[in-house]
């Protein structure tokens, strides 16, 4: 099906997030759409999907207007959207998710469990899936996650799918599969919009690629166009990818892990004997396809694990032991790798979120325990100032702001700490690309000033940007620690658990 948005505008009191917007998508085609934090791609996606009524334009189905007044009429109409969050209800099976909400449709019927299990399976040969229909949803990886996703939106017949954001929870290895998914899908008819701010993507599965910038088009690409011209466009200006590495030799041991050794709730080992030191004036990147113990090593190191065997130590201070009130205060900045639930508080200011886990003392808080409010607005609008974070005011809540200008908080706040060891783990994870280069500039900007840095990052584009030197983990180990310029392929190696 071919899709026409034509002159789409739709405003936020003031903001204009999509000014005159036009964009086609043709049949079997896949679509990219590229652009900054806040560029407004996600609010055009939901003005298809029937979730804002723009107050301009028009939405066009080959060649047909249709105005929808929510989701369910758009699903009807055949598009099909898949969230960066899912939707997913994690105690339910995935053909029970599949089925939940289905509208009865006047041809089949009543999707079943028996034909919800059919079609996953079914589904799943075809476009070369590999799901069990009975599995729990919480069991499953978030790459199978999102293909649970993809098949609820094809079951109700999406001949349009949007995928927004798909690959920013995603391994490099779900990524090559998602995107060969993508290709099959097209190839079957299904026209694809794609939101991504990964140029390799873009370059690797696009046919035809729609910038835009401060709620406009500003330009169409295709594939075959290089990455700096891609990123120029997106960014307005231009920008240079590149990071140095330190010049300088690396300091005395900041952080020293000595056989660490992590039990979860069920006594079961979560991370197994782990040791590694980092020096002041230098990047450690830890790497590793999700879910190998990278999660358990930071939650150990800023104190949050269950249970602990071995040392960590600080400046000679152990701290294994220390709570995480304790290891932040002794100046860990640490950003967090799901700024929902450990960084931001929504329904705070960013001014709050700003001063988070500092409002017990000077300078934000003055006599009588009461808020200085005069400073922490200053104080905010400073760093908003400094971080580029794209909001209208301090005031503006948290939970408002695009997922990079929420990070861009996260950032700021914790880098404006007295630092003595700055941990960040996915530090960029959802964040376009002008938004990376600025956040990676920090990154080093705490390294030059001599202080040690731990990344962790699932990103091998991330890891090697930053990195002095690299920590791989598989199965709760680290199975190599290896230079910073170390060939991807031989990451990849290492990545997957081989060892020479
Ligand atoms: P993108 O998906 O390209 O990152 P969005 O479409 O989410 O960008 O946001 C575009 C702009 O509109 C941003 O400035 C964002 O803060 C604003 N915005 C998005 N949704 C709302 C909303 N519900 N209310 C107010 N402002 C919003
Ligand atoms: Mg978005």
């Amino acid at each position: 099906m071919k899709l026409e948005l034509r002159d789409i505008t739709k405003r936020f009191g003031s903001l204009v997030a999509n000014d005159s917007i036009n964009l086609t998508v043709e049949s079997g085609q896949i679509h990219a759409l590229l652009g900054e934090n806040g560029a407004g791609k996600s609010t055009l996606m939901n003005v298809l999907f029937g979730l804002y009524t723009p107050e301009e334009g028009q939405i066009l189905l080959d060649d047909e207007e249709v105005t929808f007044s929510g989701p369910g009429e758009a699903m009807a109409a055949g598009i099909g959207m898949v969230h960066q969050h899912f939707m997913l209800v994690p105690v339910f099976t995935v053909a029970e998710n599949v089925i939940l909400g289905h509208e009865p449709t006047k041809a089949g019927g009543v999707l079943d469990l028996g034909a919800a299990r059919k079609l996953v399976r079914d589904l799943g040969q075809k476009f070369g899936f590999d799901i069990d229909p009975d599995a729990l949803v919480a069991d499953l990886p978030v790459g199978v996650q999102q293909r649970v996703e993809i098949i609820k939106a094809l079951s109700r017949n999406a001949k349009i799918l949007v995928l927004d954001e798909p690959t920013a929870v995603l391994t490099p290895q779900e990524t090559d599969e998602l995107m060969e998914i993508m290709r099959e899908l097209a190839k079957s008819g299904t026209s694809i919009v794609f939101i991504t701010h990964k140029l390799r993507e873009v370059k690797a599965v696009a046919d035809t690629i729609t910038i835009i910038r401060h709620g406009k088009v500003v330009g169409e690409a295709s594939p075959d166009a290089s990455t700096h011209e891609l990123a120029t466009m997106m960014v307005g200006h231009d920008i240079q990818l590149i990071v140095d590495k330190a010049d300088r030799e690396p300091g005395e041991v900041a952080l020293e892990v000595d056989n660490l050794t992590v039990f979860d709730v069920n006594n079961q080992k979560v991370l197994d004997d782990v040791s590694f030191d980092v020096r002041n004036g230098e990047i450690l990147a830890i790497a590793g396809v999700q879910g190998n113990g990278q999660t358990e090593l930071v939650e150990a190191l800023v104190g949050l694990a269950n249970k602990v065997k071995g040392e960590i130590k600080l400046y000679g201070e152990p701290i294994q032991s220390a709570s995480v009130k304790k290891i932040l205060d002794a100046g860990v900045g640490y950003i967090p790798e799901d700024r929902k639930i450990d960084g931001l508080v929504g329904d705070f200011s960013i001014a709050e979120n700003l001063m988070l886990d500092r409002s017990n003392g000077k300078p934000f808080v003055g006599g009588f325990f009461t808020i200085d409010t005069k400073f922490r607005d200053q104080f905010a609008r400073e760093r908003i100032e400094e971080f580029d974070i794209r909001t209208q005011s301090e005031k503006t809540l948290a939970g408002r702001l695009s997922g990079g200008n929420q990070q861009k908080v996260v950032v700021a706040r914790e880098l404006s700490r007295d630092l003595k060891l700055l941990l960040a783990s996915q530090p960029t994870r959802g964040v376009d690309v002008g938004s990376i280069e600025f956040i990676h500039e920090r990154i080093v900007a705490v390294r030059d000033a001599g202080l040690p840095v731990v990344i962790v990052s699932t990103e091998l584009d991330e890891v090697l940007a930053l990195a002095d030197r690299i920590a791989v983990m598989y199965k709760g180990r680290i199975v190599d620690i290896v230079p910073g310029k170390t060939e991807r392929a031989k990451l990849g190696q290492l990545m997957a658990g081989v060892q020479e």
